[in-house]
Formats: structure tokens, C-alpha cells, sequence
């Protein structure tokens, strides 16, 4: 059995050492947690849909030039990537109105926004990842200024491309979550990159034409059918795994 040194355990994946200096194992867990950490649950098979589902976004979005720390899928759970000095900031972009905005603001969900908005919530799981402006972040330092231009105008590309990408597959991209990191490459300034997963976990994923929730929502409000909606996402993406979810274990985690 390969044992490797297990650097990291968050809600739903886990962080190993990677076989190489400089890279990690991402392993996607059947977790599933929300309203931070109160309810918690398993989604049977949603550890392997979200290793492929990431997989295919962040090979899309490196096509398009978003430079991002994934370098390949391993297995049906794991991907291994570059490790990263992660910025402490989860970058919201919302189209419609959803979620915590509508509570927020008192906006009915389902209201188009006028333009793609962008938020910022302080990674602090002992504060709820309380919601910040760009002025704490470069007050604090969480970012310097030109990190933060360059996480704001990747994000709004993505959301540009990824947008048209769902919309083709009748699924609107209703918001979504990122985590930027930054990479050390000898001699180099450190570069920004696209980290984490893309995933029904950390986006909302609506059927165009029904309007039916293919995300994590589906949990959030007990409404059923999750594995089927994180399923149908990657049948429509293409990346489902032909034996289905099934493969419940993919490699063992080996602590
Ligand atoms: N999100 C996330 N992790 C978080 C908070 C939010 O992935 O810790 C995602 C969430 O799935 C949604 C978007 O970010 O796609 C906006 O979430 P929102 O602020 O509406 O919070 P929620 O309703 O999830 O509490």
C-alpha cells in the first residue's frame, strides 16, 4: 500500500503529499457539510463526479490561459496538483441571485443581477468566513494590490467562459465560489494561480430550461437527488465516469 504523509484535512477532500517535491494529492471525499459544518451528510459517489468534473473546468479554463495548480487526475478520486501558498480569500461571482445575497439584501432568488458581481469572504472558519471588502484585503495584506487585480480579472473571465460552457449544456451558472493560490517557482516572482476544485459543491447549477438545482443545494435543503444532479452535470459535461459514481472508494486514504 502507498503510504503518503497526509498534510491536510478539510470538509470535503484531503491533502497528501505528492510523489514529487512540490506537488500534492487532492482526494474527494463523499463529505458533505453545510451552513458551516451544523449539517453534514455523505452524497454516495460525489468524491468521483467532483475529481472529474474539476478535472474538465480546470483543463477548459487552461486552454483559455487561466493558469491554475492542477496537473493531472491520478484516479477516480484523486488529482494531483501543485502546492500552493493559498490567499485566504473565497472569491464569490454571482449572475442571479442565490443563497446568502438574497438573505443579505433581501433579494428574491432567481433575480437576474444587472452585471456579474463579485464578493470577497475572509477564509477563517472560526469567524464563518465572514464577508470582507476589498479594502480589508489589501488593508491586512491578504493580497497585494496587483494579486488582487489579477484574482478580480481572472475571475470575470471565468465566469465569462464558464457561463457560455454551462449555458451550452442547458445549465445556468447561477454563482459560484474560487480559491486563488500562489505558486513558487525558483528564480520566479510568484505567480497566482486557480486552486481548490470546481465542483456542484462550490457553484450553483441550475437546468436552463426547468430551472431544477443540480448542486450542492439539493443538500442544503434536503430536497433529495443529489447524487443524481452531481451525475447529470457530468453526464452533460461528458466526464461521466463510465462506471458510474460506483467505484465508491477509488484509493484508500492511508493516514
Ligand atoms: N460557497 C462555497 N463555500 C463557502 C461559501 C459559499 O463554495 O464556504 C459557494 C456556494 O456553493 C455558492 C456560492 O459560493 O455557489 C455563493 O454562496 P453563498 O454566499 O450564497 O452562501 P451559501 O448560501 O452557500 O451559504
Amino acid at each position: 500500500m502507498n503510504r503518503r504523509r497526509q498534510i491536510y484535512e478539510g470538509k470535503a477532500k484531503v491533502l497528501f503529499e505528492g510523489p514529487e517535491q512540490g506537488t500534492l494529492v487532492q482526494y474527494f471525499k463523499d463529505d458533505a457539510t453545510a451552513f458551516n459544518n451544523k449539517k453534514k451528510g455523505t452524497i454516495t459517489g460525489k468524491g468521483v463526479l467532483n475529481n472529474h468534473i474539476t478535472e474538465f473546468v480546470m483543463l477548459r479554463l487552461a486552454e483559455i490561459g487561466i493558469p491554475t495548480h492542477f496537473i493531472r487526475r491520478l484516479n477516480m478520486r484523486e488529482q494531483l496538483v501543485r502546492e500552493v501558498d493559498i490567499v485566504p480569500i473565497e472569491v464569490i461571482i454571482r449572475n442571479i441571485a442565490a443563497g446568502s445575497i438574497c438573505k443579505r439584501l433581501g433579494i428574491e432568488e432567481g433575480a437576474p443581477l444587472p452585471r456579474p458581481l463579485i464578493e470577497y469572504c475572509y477564509k477563517e472558519d472560526a469567524l464563518d468566513d465572514p464577508i470582507v471588502a476589498e479594502e480589508h484585503i489589501l488593508t491586512f495584506g491578504w493580497a497585494a494590490p496587483h494579486e488582487l487585480e489579477e484574482i478580480v480579472a481572472h475571475s470575470f473571465r471565468i465566469n465569462d467562459y464558464l457561463s457560455g460552457l454551462f449555458m451550452g449544456i442547458g445549465i445556468r451558472l447561477v454563482d459560484f465560489k474560487l480559491e486563488f493560490g500562489r505558486f513558487f517557482e525558483e528564480g520566479q516572482p510568484p505567480r497566482i494561480v486557480l486552486a481548490d476544485e470546481f465542483s456542484p459543491d462550490n457553484c450553483r447549477l441550475w437546468d436552463a430550461e426547468t430551472n431544477e438545482k443540480l448542486d450542492k443545494d439539493r443538500f442544503r435543503r434536503s430536497l433529495g437527488g443529489e447524487t443524481e444532479a452531481y451525475q447529470e452535470v457530468a453526464r452533460r459535461l461528458g466526464v461521466l465516469p463510465e462506471s458510474g459514481p460506483g467505484d465508491p472508494k477509488g484509493s484508500e486514504i492511508v493516514q
